[in-house]
């Protein structure tokens, strides 16, 4: 079906992909196939020119296209690619832009993973980044002359923070770079669209709240038509061949496509294309009521005698509460941070909460970020992102906040 969009995002998120007609399925189809037929050898040595089409199923397949044209919709974007996983999604969308020489500025309250990538795996290839406080203003002291992209995360891990999304892009821009913005915790378009306030990019690990039961890994990325690129010589160079003139307006998906899809074969399997499909249907359902169980449970929190420091951009006390309700809507998501005596104890008296380092889950999942998904950086980057050996983030499901509070409660002792 056609995406409209004057419709609300439930009914996008339900309608758009699915086709109509006599005998067609309800729902998305997966179409279990490494390739597709041609009739005659024309057909195929014009695919073989132009890629549009389908082929192999390391290129394209009809289940994924079907998801990439759903997440194109809920995001407000003009284009999709669909990956095997978050991580594929921010290698992709950096090498879209950056090559040896380049550079990135990131904020550093950051995924551990994107971290990684930036300061272990790209420096391999000649790309650099300077990580820095989450600011325009700090974003502006680390700009270079090389500088091709601005890597910000709408809602930090774990700490919450919500960046200036507008005054990045400003930045970015002005330095002739472009801003990605990471927005898995934002839901795919749900609590934010990123491309509205400027960003150019928008990424996501699908394995979190588009999937939304914890059972599948999934990646994506999204561009909007505003970028320039005309000042980044990766699309530039080559005269009338360069890629910006050879492709046009498609010149930074079409990349995007051929780096994660084609060449690095990144590429998402239409099983799991299915499950992510079908979890965005659902996804502005959980993520409503999710985000309305994190309220509640950081308020109790924020109360309660044996909890230390509660971090939720909900909270009016919590810094970033003004900026949450300029780029949040419908919630404020469905992750909170909380500080306890003695993790160790809290965590192993836990019966309904469950130690999983995951995020999005129909269940309620928690971490010991210090220990865990934040352990291998170095302890001043821990405590820059708000991360201290007492911290306990927590993914809300979809359980009664009854249970889960008297859960807590309990293994506080
Ligand atoms: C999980 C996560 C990723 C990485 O996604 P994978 O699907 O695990 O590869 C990236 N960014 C954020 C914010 C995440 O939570």
């Amino acid at each position: 079906m056609i995406p409209d969009p004057s419709h609300a995002y439930e009914t996008q998120a339900v309608q758009t992909g699915v086709p109509r007609g006599l005998g067609q399925t309800v729902g998305i189809p997966i179409h279990a196939a490494a390739g597709f037929q041609f009739e005659t050898l024309e057909q195929a040595q014009s695919e073989f020119q132009q890629n549009t089409g389908l082929s192999y199923a390391r290129l394209q397949n009809p289940t994924v296209r079907a998801l990439e044209e759903r997440l194109t919709t809920l995001e407000g974007g003009a284009a999709t690619v669909a990956l095997a996983s978050g991580q594929a999604a921010t290698l992709t969308a950096i090498l879209s832009v950056c090559r040896a020489g380049d550079h990135v500025v990131s904020s550093s309250s950051l995924f551990g993973g994107t971290a990684g990538l930036l300061n272990n795996i790209l420096p391999l290839m000649g790309i650099s980044a300077t990580l820095v406080p989450n600011t325009p203003e700090a974003v502006r002291g680390a700009m270079q002359d090389n500088t091709r992209l601005v890597w910000a995360e709408i809602i930090g891990n774990p700490a919450g923070d919500i960046p200036d999304l507008r005054g990045l892009a400003d930045v970015a821009h002005a330095g002739g770079a472009l801003l990605a913005v990471d927005s898995t915790w934002a839901g795919v378009g749900f609590l934010s669209r990123p491309l509205e306030h400027g960003a150019d990019i928008v990424t996501h690990s699908l394995t979190k709240w588009a999937g939304g039961h914890g059972s599948v890994m999934g990646g994506s990325v999204t561009v909007g038509t505003a970028h320039d690129l005309s000042r980044n010589p990766i699309y530039t160079e080559g005269g009338e061949q360069s890629i910006l003139n050879v492709r046009g307006e498609q010149a930074l998906a079409w990349r995007q496509r051929w780096f994660g899809a084609h060449q690095l074969g990144m590429t998402l399997a239409p099983h799991s294309a299915f499950l992510l499909a079908q979890g965005l249907e659902t996804l502005a359902l959980r993520l409503t009521r999710q985000s309305e169980t994190a309220l509640s449970l950081a308020q109790w929190l924020g109360t309660h005698p044996r909890v230390g420091k509660v971090g939720y951009p909900g909270l009016p006390g919590s810094p970033w509460h003004a900026q949450a309700q300029q780029y949040l809507r419908g919630g404020f998501g469905a992750v909170l941070t909380f500080e306890v005596e003695d993790p160790a104890t809290f965590l192993s008296r836990l019966q309904i909460l469950r130690i999983v380092p995951n995020l999005g889950d129909s269940r309620t999942l928690v971490v010991h970020p210090w220990t865990t998904t934040h352990g291998r950086l170095p302890e001043p980057t821990r405590l820059a992102a708000g991360v201290t050996a007492r911290t306990i983030r927590m993914s809300v499901g979809l359980e009664a906040v009854q249970d889960l509070q008297a859960d807590i409660e309990q293994a506080l002792g």
